[in-house]
């Protein structure tokens, strides 16, 4: 089933016209053929032939999205990427994640699109050079190596991993893991604490996030940790040892790094939301679509009232998880101080929202739901997964709860309406 989308009045044009087009190409080049496209996930390509037939299809459904001008929405246009704002880019988001997997053949794959966003703003000309412009070409990989398996990821203050200044040199000791695209990175960047005895590179204990070539001695990949069940995946343990890299590899300035990797989960979160909104969509389509067909005792689901009690819940949870979306984009749009508040709030919500709507579509289809013919199951696992990425639920109802109650404190309440 297509996605229905038309332009929306409080959108400009340009907006609208980026959403229609984008789903003008999910629905005629991506999802009649999205058996063949993702064949190696489905478990379909089985030769070789196979699979260069699926990787040609690729290329080619690639090549019909950079000739609309709709390649990497998340870059600027001086690096041959859309140069959206970020209310487009959420909107756009909602439609291109209806297609699940189709972000990649837009250009945006993570962890590099978040990768090339951080060495875009705080990357010098040379580092540019070095690893952003080959990471846009697709001739390099990275990855982003910031939880360790013996501090909480959730608190990132309490990184170990550290970066002795020696000379011209940074050294870097430290044991990392759940670092994404490991196996095929050419480099990571590495968030370390960086320890210089003379000061010069900043205050010692300062966060920097530093590239690290994935060939440099010391860096050892220990294993792909098998994850869902499955024995391996590319969310690699890393253990650095005596790792030398110049100390020009650092981005922006030592004691940035936290504020780097804020940034880059802050309207990351939205983005991510409205993915969940997108798949959120296609999940609900495909429940609607098997209550209209499917015959099961005596008559189709959608006749059944645990059926009809799913669509209505599920639209729902749709509807809600999308408005929270779009008023914390608008909020952080704005620039508005109660954004924070509502990111953490769309963080918690959307995700389990997104769990809720996914199990319900897999329940309708029976065991075609867990079956890799569908999106469904892989739906369900990334929802879940994002209640613990990008900070936990718990950590998120902290943060509503001490913003909500120092208004409170300071004499005031909440506006909900603002
Ligand atoms: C599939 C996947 C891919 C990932 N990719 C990357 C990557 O590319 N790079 C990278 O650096 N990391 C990556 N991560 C790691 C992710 O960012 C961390 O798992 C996350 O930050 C949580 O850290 P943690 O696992 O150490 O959990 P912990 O910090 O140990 O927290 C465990 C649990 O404790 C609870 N908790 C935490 N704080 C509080 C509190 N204050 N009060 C009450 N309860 C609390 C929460 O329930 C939380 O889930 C990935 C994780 C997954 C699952």
């Amino acid at each position: 089933m297509p996605i229905n989308v038309s332009a929306l009045d409080s959108l400009s044009d340009h907006v609208n016209d980026v959403r229609l087009r984008t789903a003008e190409l999910i629905n005629n080049e991506i999802l009649p053929y999205e058996g063949d496209l993702f064949a190696s996930r489905r478990g379909t390509a089985v030769t070789d032939a196979d699979k260069k037939r699926s990787k040609d299809l690729r290329e080619s459904v690639k090549s019909k999205v950079k000739s609309a001008g709709l390649w990497a929405p998340h870059l600027p246009a001086e690096y041959g990427g859309m140069g959206l704002d970020f209310m487009a880019h959420a909107y756009m988001n909602e439609i291109l994640a209806y297609a699940v997997g189709a972000a990649s053949l837009f250009g945006v794959v993570a962890p590099n699109s978040g990768n090339q966003k951080i060495l875009v703003k705080y990357g010098t000309e040379e580092q540019k050079r070095r690893w952003l412009l080959p990471l846009i070409e697709g001739t390099m990989e990275s990855g982003f190596s910031m939880t360790e398996p013996d501090n909480a990821g959730s608190d990132p203050r309490s990184i170990k991993t550290s970066a002795r200044l020696e000379g011209d040199e940074f050294v870097i000791n430290g044991h990392k893991w759940f670092t994404s695209n490991g196996i095929d990175a050419d480099f990571f960047i590495v968030m370390c604490r960086v320890d210089d005895p003379s000061g010069e590179a900043g205050r010692s204990g300062s966060m920097a996030q530093i590239i690290v070539p994935t060939n440099t001695p010391g860096v050892n990949i220990v294993r792909g940790i098998g994850i869902w069940g499955h024995a391996t995946s590319d969310h690699c343990e890393v253990i650095y040892d005596n790792v030398r890299v110049p100390a020009e590899n650092v981005l922006g300035r030592v004691g940035q790094g936290h504020e780097a990797a804020q940034e880059r989960l802050g309207a990351g979160r939205v983005f991510h939301c409205m993915n969940c909104v997108g798949q959120m969509w296609r999940a609900f389509d495909l429940m609607v679509e098997r209550s209209l067909s499917r015959e099961v005792h005596g008559g189709k689901l959608k006749d059944k009232q645990f059926i009809q009690g799913f669509i209505a819940d599920s639209y729902i949870d749709l509807q809600t998880a999308r408005l929270l979306t779009i008023r914390a984009a608008e909020l952080i749009d704005r620039g508005d101080p109660q954004a924070r508040t509502e990111i953490s709030a769309l963080k918690i919500y959307v995700p389990e929202a997104f769990s809720r709507v996914a199990d319900r579509a897999i329940q309708i289809w029976g065991a075609a739901g867990v079956s890799n013919d569908l999106p469904l199951a892989q739906m369900y696992l990334a929802a879940r997964t994002l209640r613990i990425a990008d900070g936990p639920d718990e950590v998120h109802k902290i943060l509503i709860a001490k913003n909500v109650l120092h208004h409170y404190e300071k004499g005031l309440s909440w506006d909900f309406a603002r």
